[in-house]
């Protein structure tokens, strides 16, 4: 994954969920060279940072399909045409230049395109804090789980009480040596239903309780965790790994001020998928029009859209129907 200094593509995408990636491989099909931005450090967007252990059951040509595969499939899907992930990175600001516009990055990278489209979704997520796991972030602590194997035969407590928090409890068990799950209220937000199979499968819930400490061991990593129980009761649980599910908030920041037509923080596009502003595109959750629904099923047809009407604002002889995939080799 190339992250270069300032750089210069054909289109740059902001978003690298659903419909980012689905966008880039269109991209890559009508023979643009692309960049993706995401603030997040993984790809996946809503679908990887609240539920890739969740079965999605209205994607089309899916009967079913875990979370974590959809993405995985359509990061394998735009491959083959090699886009730059700039993952970790937030998209700053926006400027017209000639023949194209220039996105700033966080840390002043520039990356120049002859359009951008927007696909940041419900905007940029920020993870709730766990206040007493603050300096242990990739130290044994973490917000979401990416990769399953890192938790292999770890004792794993999960903090919070929501969807997220059970789904990890419900993923990590087969696989970890424990998983005690801790909420500091008696009642979940989280589906009864998901809560009953977490009991079931024997993971311990403990209720009205606060994290108060995460603490080292010898070898500088995390060894335990101290509990605050109701009562005034406290217990310590041997923990090399902290899931801090609480939740993110969602913001569209920066995008809020690129002289875009915003409302309810979604941003009004026409049919093509054009923005108030000359070459900016705008695709998914994001995106505003009467009638919008706002599914995984529809950003994937907006990113065809968008890019299909963006390779003919780049190349005015370019037909806007790209051909069907199916006919090439
Ligand atoms: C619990 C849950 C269950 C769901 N179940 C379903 C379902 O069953 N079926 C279905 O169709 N839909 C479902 N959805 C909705 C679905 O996940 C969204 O419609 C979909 O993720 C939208 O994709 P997107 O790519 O448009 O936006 P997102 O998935 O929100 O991705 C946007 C990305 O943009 C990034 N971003 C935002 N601002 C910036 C910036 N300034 N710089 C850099 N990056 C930025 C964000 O970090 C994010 O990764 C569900 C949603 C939730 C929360």
């Amino acid at each position: 994954m190339s992250t270069p200094e300032d750089l210069s593509v054909d289109i740059v995408i902001v978003g690298a969920g659903p419909t980012g990636l689905f966008a880039g491989y269109y991209a890559g099909f009508r023979g643009l060279t692309m960049a993706i931005v995401d603030s997040l450090p993984e790809s996946g967007g809503q679908v990887t940072a609240m539920y890739p252990e969740k079965m999605i059951y209205d994607v089309g040509g899916f009967p079913a399909v875990r979370g974590r595969d959809l993405v995985k499939g359509l990061v394998e899907q735009v491959a083959p045409w090699k886009p730059i992930y700039l993952l970790g990175r937030k998209a700053e600001g926006l400027a017209q230049v000639d023949d194209g516009v220039e996105l700033t990055l966080d840390g002043g990278q520039r990356v120049r395109a002859g359009a951008v489209l927007v696909t940041a979704g419900i905007g940029e997520f920020t993870p709730r804090p766990l206040p007493a796991g603050d300096g242990w972030l990739g130290r044994g602590m973490v917000h979401f789980v990416p990769a399953l194997d890192a938790h292999q035969g770890q004792d794993v407590v999960v903090v919070g009480g929501g969807d997220s928090a059970f789904d990890w409890a419900l993923a990590l068990r087969p696989i970890a040596s424990s998983v005690t799950l801790v909420h500091r209220r008696a009642r979940f937000r989280a589906a009864e239903s998901i809560v009953r199979e977490v009991r079931d499968l024997g993971v311990r819930i403990i209720t009205d309780a606060e994290v108060t400490e995460l603490r080292g061991g010898d070898d500088g990593g995390l060894a335990e965790v101290t509990l605050e129980i109701k009562g005034g009761q406290q217990e310590v649980l041997p923990a090399q790994s902290v899931v801090a599910a609480l939740g993110f908030t969602a913001d569209l920041g920066p995008i809020e001020n690129w002289g875009l037509e915003i409302d309810h923080r979604s941003i009004a596009v026409d049919s093509t998928m054009a923005t108030a502003r000359e070459r900016v595109y705008a695709a998914g959750d994001v995106a505003a029009y009467p009638g919008k629904v706002k599914l995984i099923a529809t950003g994937f047809g907006e990113a065809a859209t968008a890019v299909n009407n963006i390779a003919v604002l780049l190349n005015p002889d370019a037909h806007l129907f790209p051909g069907h995939s199916s006919n090439v080799e």
